[in-house]
Order: C-alpha cells, then sequence, then structure tokens
C-alpha cells in the first residue's frame, strides 16, 4: 500500500469527496462524531503529499487551545509537520509580531493580560458600579462588541438589536468600553480582540505586508466554523483576500458561543458565497454507539428554529453499546459519591483513566467531584489545570533562555539550549525520581522541541526558538496526563472520550439561570446539552440531584431538557416536571415549603393541599398523577417521592 491510499484508506466516499477534492473551496456540513476533524486534517495530509502545497504555506485554525492542540497531534500522527494547527488568536499573535514593528515603527506592544484592572479604572471614572460581579459583566460585553465588530458609539443600538441583556445600561456600558480602549492605548497595549482586529486592520490597509501574507499561506483551513464571530470572519476574510483556498467544517447544531459573537450563518451561506464550493454532508456516526446516537438526536430535534443546513441526522455505524443510564439523587454530594463510584467500576473493568471525562455547565461544579475523586484515590485533571508552561521549572529556564538570547548569544540549536538548561539541572543522566526527575524531565522536552523546530525550520536560532516557546506558552498546549478529565461542556467541544457523565441536570444549572428569560439562550443551552452527548463514545451517564446539600432546604428540578428523554421505565419519568411555577419537594431530603421559605410540610399539609405557612396550594392535576403513581410503583420502587406547590400568590 502506498502513503497516498494510507491516507485515503478508512474513509467513507462522502470523507474521501471532501479529502481529495482539488484546491479551492470546501465546506463539510455535518454533525458531531461524523469525522469532520479527521476529514480535514486528512485533507491536509493530502494536499501536502500530493505537492499541492507545502506544510508551511497551510494555516489551520480553530477556536480553543485544546481543539488546535488535538489537530495538530492528529496531523503529527499522518506525518505532517511544520503546518500550522493553531486558535484564531495565536494565528494573529504570530502576525502581529512580524508585521507591527514593520508597519508601526516600534516594538510590538504588550499583550493585555485578562482586563478587569482598566475595565474597573474606565467603570470608576464614569460612576459605573465596580463590583467584581459588574466588572465580570462589562469585561463580557467589552468583548461581545469587539467580537461583533461593535464600536463603543455603536454598542447601544447593537446591543438592543441583539436583544442583549446589558448589565448596566447601554449608554453607561457604551462609555466605560469607550474609557477602557482609551486607557488601553494609552498604556500601549493590547487585548486579545485587538491581536485580531490590527491584524486584520494591517492586512486591509497595507497591500505590501498583504501580498507577503498571501504569499506565505496558501491554503486555509477551518474547523469548528459554526462559531466564528464576525470579527474573526474579518481576519480570515483580510487573510484570503480575493482567494478561495478555503475548507471549512462545522456543525450549526453546535454552536454553543452566540453569548460571545458567534454565529453559523457564515458556515451555512458558504455554499451561497462561493457557489462553486464542493460542498458534503456526512451523516455516519463514528464516534458513538447507536444507543448515545439516539440519544443525541432525541435532544436536538427538540430544538426550535433549526436553520435549514442544521437538520442533519445522525446514523450510528458502531456496534450495539450500553443504554444511556440517568440517574437521580437526594442531593450533589451523594452524585458525586455515586459517579467516583462508578469511575471506579470503569477503572476496575480496564478502561482507562485518560478515557473517562466528567462534563459539566460551570467551572464551579468541578470541586465536588475533585473532592470525590481524590477521596476514592482516582487520578485526574482539571482542564485549565497547571500546565507544562506554568510549571516553575519551565517559567525558570524560559527567563534563562530569554536572557540568553537577548545577550547575544547563539548558533547552534539544540547545544545552546542544553547548555542554559544544564545550571537549572538537565544533568546529562536523568536523576533517579521524585521531583528532580520531574524537573529533568520538563527541561528535556524543553530541548526536544528545540529539536523539532530545527527540524522543521531552517537557520532557526536561539531568539527565534524562544519566540517559539512564547507562542507555545501562549497557545498552552497541555502535556497528556493519564488521569479522568474534568471539563466544562464549552471546553469539550471536539473531543471524545469511551465515558462521559454528564452532571448536574437541574434547573438553573443546565439550563442555566440566566438563560431563562430568553428562548434563543434555551436553545443555546440545549445545544450545549447536544455537544456533551455527542461526546461519549460508549457509556454515558446523565445525572442530577434535587437538592444542593444533604438535608439541604434549595431543592432543585431536574432539568427541562430530560424531558423526553427518559425511558419510560425510570422511576423518575413518571414525576412532574417541567412547570415553570412548580416547586419540588423531594420528600426524602426536603420538607420546607420553598415559597416561603419556613413553612414544615407536614403529611397534614399534603393533606389538605396547602402549606400551613404561607398561601401555596398544592397543584391538584400533579398530585393526583403522583399519587397514582405511587399506587403503582412505590412499594417496588424506592426512589423519592415528591410534593408539588404552585405558587398562587
Ligand atoms: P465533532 O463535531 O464532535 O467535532 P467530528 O465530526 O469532528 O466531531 P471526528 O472527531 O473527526 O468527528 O471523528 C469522530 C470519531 O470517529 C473519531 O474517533 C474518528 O477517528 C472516527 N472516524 C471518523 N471517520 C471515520 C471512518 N470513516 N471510519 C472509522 N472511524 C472514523
Ligand atoms: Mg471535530
Amino acid at each position: 500500500m502506498d502513503a497516498e491510499n494510507g491516507l485515503l484508506e478508512g474513509l467513507d466516499p462522502e470523507q474521501l469527496g471532501a479529502v481529495s477534492a482539488p484546491r479551492g473551496p470546501v465546506c463539510v456540513l455535518a454533525g458531531a462524531g461524523t469525522g469532520k476533524t479527521r476529514t480535514i486534517t486528512r485533507r491536509i495530509a493530502h494536499l501536502v503529499q500530493r505537492g499541492h502545497v507545502v506544510p508551511s504555506q497551510v494555516l489551520a485554525v480553530t477556536f480553543t487551545k485544546r481543539a488546535a492542540g488535538e489537530m495538530r497531534t492528529r496531523l503529527q500522527a499522518l506525518g505532517v509537520a511544520g503546518a500550522q494547527a493553531v486558535t484564531f488568536h495565536a494565528a494573529a499573535l504570530r502576525q502581529l509580531r512580524y508585521f507591527w514593528p514593520r508597519v508601526v515603527g516600534e516594538a510590538p506592544w504588550e499583550v493585555l493580560d485578562g482586563k478587569l484592572r482598566l475595565v474597573g479604572q474606565a467603570a470608576s471614572r464614569v460612576g459605573a458600579p465596580t463590583t467584581s460581579e459588574a466588572l465580570r459583566d462589562l469585561a463580557s460585553e467589552i468583548e461581545w462588541a469587539k467580537a461583533s465588530l461593535t464600536t463603543p458609539e455603536d454598542y447601544p443600538a447593537a446591543a438592543s438589536r441583539a436583544r442583549r441583556d446589558a448589565p448596566l445600561p447601554a449608554e453607561q456600558v457604551a462609555r466605560v468600553y469607550q474609557g477602557y480602549e482609551q486607557l488601553k492605548t494609552r498604556a500601549r497595549m493590547v487585548d486579545f480582540d485587538d491581536l485580531l482586529l490590527h491584524t486584520a486592520a494591517i492586512l486591509e490597509d497595507h497591500a505590501d505586508v498583504a501580498e507577503e501574507f498571501r504569499d506565505r499561506y496558501r491554503c486555509f483551513v477551518v474547523d469548528e466554523y459554526q462559531d466564528v464571530t464576525p470579527l474573526q470572519q474579518r481576519v480570515l476574510d483580510a487573510w484570503l483576500g480575493a482567494r478561495d483556498d478555503l475548507t471549512v467544517v462545522g456543525d450549526a447544531n453546535q454552536t454553543i458561543y452566540s453569548f460571545a459573537g458567534a454565529s453559523p450563518r457564515p458556515l451555512l451561506n458558504f455554499p451561497r458565497r462561493f457557489p462553486e464550493a464542493v460542498v458534503i454532508r456526512l451523516e455516519r456516526d463514528y464516534r458513538s454507539t447507536p444507543q448515545v446516537v439516539l440519544l443525541a438526536n432525541r435532544v436536538i430535534s427538540g430544538a426550535r428554529d433549526r436553520p435549514a443546513g442544521s437538520r442533519l441526522r445522525l446514523i450510528g455505524q458502531r456496534p450495539d453499546g450500553p443504554e444511556p443510564k440517568f440517574s437521580e439523587f437526594d442531593d450533589e454530594q451523594a452524585e458525586a459519591d455515586a459517579v467516583a463510584g462508578r469511575i471506579k467500576g470503569l477503572l476496575d473493568k480496564g478502561v482507562a483513566a485518560s478515557e473517562i471525562a466528567v462534563l459539566y455547565r460551570v467551572n464551579a461544579q468541578s470541586e465536588l467531584y475533585e473532592q470525590a475523586l481524590t477521596e476514592a484515590d482516582i487520578p485526574y485533571q482539571v482542564r485549565g489545570g497547571e500546565r507544562f508552561f506554568t510549571r516553575p521549572e519551565v517559567r525558570q529556564a524560559m527567563i534563562a533562555l530569554r536572557t540568553a538570547a537577548g545577550s547575544g548569544r547563539s548558533g547552534e540549536l539544540p547545544g545552546v539550549v542544553r547548555e542554559v538548561l544544564n545550571p537549572l539541572g538537565l544533568t546529562p543522566d536523568p536523576p533517579a525520581g521524585g521531583a528532580a526527575r520531574d524537573r529533568w524531565d520538563s527541561l528535556l522536552a524543553l530541548v526536544e522541541l528545540s529539536e523539532e523546530l530545527v527540524s522543521t525550520v531552517e537557520g532557526a536560532d536561539l531568539p527565534r526558538f524562544v519566540g517559539e516557546l512564547e507562542l507555545r506558552a501562549e497557545a498552552q498546549h497541555p502535556p497528556t496526563v493519564e488521569g479522568v478529565t474534568l471539563a466544562s461542556l464549552h471546553a469539550a467541544k471536539g473531543l471524545e472520550w469511551d465515558a462521559v457523565f454528564l452532571i448536574g441536570l437541574t434547573e438553573g444549572t443546565m439550563p442555566i439561570q440566566h438563560a431563562e428569560s430568553d428562548e434563543a439562550a434555551i436553545e443555546e443551552e440545549r445545544r450545549l446539552l447536544y455537544v456533551g452527548v455527542t461526546r461519549a463514545r460508549e457509556h454515558l451517564w446523565l445525572s442530577w440531584a434535587l437538592s444542593r446539600t444533604t438535608g439541604g432546604r434549595r431543592s432543585r428540578r431536574r432539568s427541562r431538557f430530560l424531558h423526553g428523554l427518559l425511558p419510560e421505565n425510570h422511576p423518575a419519568s413518571n414525576t412532574p416536571s417541567g412547570r415553570q411555577r412548580d416547586v419540588v419537594f423531594p420528600k426524602a431530603v426536603q420538607r420546607t415549603c420553598r415559597i416561603c421559605d419556613s413553612g414544615l410540610v407536614s403529611a397534614t399539609a399534603v393533606k389538605l393541599g396547602r402549606c400551613e405557612s404561607c398561601p401555596s396550594d398544592v397543584d391538584e392535576e400533579l398530585l393526583a398523577r403522583l399519587k397514582q403513581w405511587r399506587k403503582a410503583r412505590a412499594t417496588q420502587l424506592r426512589v423519592p417521592v415528591y410534593v408539588v406547590f404552585t405558587d398562587n400568590t
């Protein structure tokens, strides 16, 4: 078998069409797990192999560092070294570093790490609130505005058009935004969005720079294109110029960043924008068992207003697997303990820890699971934990290398890197073990990176290597750690595990509380659940807890999205759900009326049909159903029993 056939092997006819399409616009519109990422990485490798492009002319972009890392890993496995697979921001940073001195006539401005301090200064100048919560809201409004190409002057009109619930009066947000921009410019700093704005502006305004850039990069690929923002699209257009050598892949049902300005429109409009584009739809799901695929189809078929290009059904290709499991718990601690127990069971059966993930809606949910996994002695990593470039020895090494490069020390890599790192603990032979060995491994990894650079970039020297390291630190490509992954649903996009636990599926968390008043936001939450479900190859657990704390007073209802997903015979499927003003009490743990938060819900109260302390009535219809259900099943099933009240005030 020759190498080309190898690349084309293991592809279905549609994937093959996309991989082997000639240079020019290609669009793959397809659901989760259908092989979009596989297709684009193979396409890049195929174009390289056929001699249509050299790897350094390829620029493949995506949105998260992790997804970019995943693309790099897959490209390396296909033997393609030197193609850039990075986030939009990392690509823009690299380009600005190069073009800025030429265009602006001075060293690149410093990149602002977090904007809260400057937002705070701007807010206090215009008398806006400066609590940490207000500042976070203001910062995300500014980010949305910049991602949507909205100036401070245009902000009030744009925010009202986009029906954004501004955290403060829109005029005030606009003034803070304006002040923030001024302070930042005065401090000669750029924020993350400026990296993109300036890159686009330089390419748009300087024909010579654009020409040089376009001569260098000839083939563009975008993964997860459904989440492109107008600002990123502007950069992409500036990169392309009048050319059309662009491959995009995406799934409109996985748009989960529209709160931050992203939109699936460019993906869905792609065939209209490039009428000669090769457009491919994939339906076969290679990732998940038919059981998981069925559930994913159910989740997304409940979505409202699905645009035409997003009505894709997934057809499972894998052999049957276990049914997805739904579990209800009295409280969150019980949920976390049970998940840890199940993970233990999987590990005992031989499933690798790195093949298991616990996914949640908000990062704060990880804490209980970190505890539970620690107690069960199960290794885990929280996505966003300590990464390679934040390790102390790596930071020290970076300083030493930067100093050496600054003092004019040159020549040959990797020898000079070894020399600089020797005094930091890079002994010729590795230490026996412990922290010294960890340190040595990190330092050696840096030497290996320099070896990799030499093999891909001719004449690479120490300053170039330091620049490369800084970029990598920026991209924070995390080292592989063998542990259970704890990650937010947003961070899980594009990834897959054998076993996935989707936890905390209650109203207020999934969907998140602030989405409740906005139908479009609820739909985005539904897509987020779809992303979560479609991460699982085989085992999928969905769980929720009816109260936050053991015996706690704050009750919860299971997520509205579970409606229609629970199997008929599931104990929880006959209990009431979903009605906005219903309040549910898991009798086993919760006996306090949530409406007045004080009255004790006694058996008499249930009999009388109302709370004894406030005018909340039992919902008759639901109570009747509940009684029926109890009669039929309660003797066989040991599950909590609910009493439902409606707020009639
Ligand atoms: P997502 O929308 O979640 O990003 P995707 O469409 O990018 O998903 P991939 O990650 O490329 O999907 O592929 C999903 C899984 O299916 C991967 O494990 C991949 O290796 C496998 N796969 C893709 N195509 C095929 C194929 N033709 N035969 C066998 N396995 C395949
Ligand atoms: Mg993908």
